[in-house]
């Protein structure tokens, strides 16, 4: 796996999401270590938010809840089953599902099907964000081209 960076750019290829288990994450300092999970933001030089790239296997459940300091957090399931659970309350996530955590809300999440389960954790700095999408982008006044 390489990154290939240009002046204005970082494109990373972390190959089908069924081999994430070769990345592991390890925080020895609260003994975690868990393959399948890899992290975006050293790989892709990302200076506004750290993205993970997840998977989880059948019936395995995180093995720990978690907070922020003051980062708010964002999961995207891709495809698989499962629930999530925030403060006590548990609701089921699957392909399309959407969860969106306050840094301080506990949480954590399993694999409740046969497959495995795939998201992608954004995180990023509560009320960080100041310009919508539309008002921060610009028109570059150029023919589309791909030759
Ligand atoms: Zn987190």
């Amino acid at each position: 796996m390489e990154t290939q960076t240009g002046k204005k750019f970082a494109i990373l290829d972390l190959g089908k999401f069924e081999g994430l288990d070769q990345f592991v994450f390890e925080a020895p300092e609260v003994k975690i270590k868990r393959e399948g999970k890899v992290f975006l933001k050293d790989l892709l030089n990302l200076s506004g938010a750290e993205i993970s790239i997840n998977k989880l296997p059948a019936y395995e459940s995180i093995p720990f809840y978690h907070t922020h300091r003051q980062n708010e957090e964002i999961y995207i399931f891709l495809s698989g089953t499962g629930e999530f659970q925030i403060d006590g309350e548990i609701f089921p996530v699957g392909e399309g599902s959407i969860v969106r955590v306050d840094p301080a809300g506990e949480r954590c999440w399993r694999n409740c099907g046969e497959t495995d389960l795939y998201c992608v954790v954004i995180q990023v700095k509560a009320g960080s964000y100041q310009d919508r999408t539309i008002q921060d982008g610009m028109a570059v006044r150029k023919r589309v081209t791909w030759s």
